[in-house]
């Protein structure tokens, strides 16, 4: 990945983070995000998680955080965007 945008979420913790990475010249417009998921900080918490962990025990509604963009992140979003959007060859339809 040559070009990486890193956004950090508007409450200002840098435990909410995404990273958008794209080759700038691939003919196939592809952005992966990465999700940067909070650690626990607490070693009980974490521990309790490993043991249900370990049991099978899942969340119905995985594991969620949310992800607040900031107003002035919109030009570099919609670079993104128009970097998808311009595509030079269309993929053919699945
Ligand atoms: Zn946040």
């Amino acid at each position: 990945m040559d070009k990486q945008e890193l956004f950090i979420c508007a409450c200002n913790s840098v435990e909410h983070q995404l990273i958008m990475s794209y080759f700038a010249d691939e003919e196939d417009r592809e952005v992966y995000c990465s999700v940067h998921l909070k650690p626990e900080r607490n070693i009980f918490k974490r521990i309790w998680k490993a043991i249900k962990y370990i049991f099978g025990h899942r969340s119905i509604y995985g594991d969620f955080d949310e992800f607040i963009f900031k107003q002035e992140d919109a030009d570099r979003l919609q670079q993104i965007a128009d970097y998808l959007k311009t595509c030079k060859e269309r993929k053919p339809e699945h």
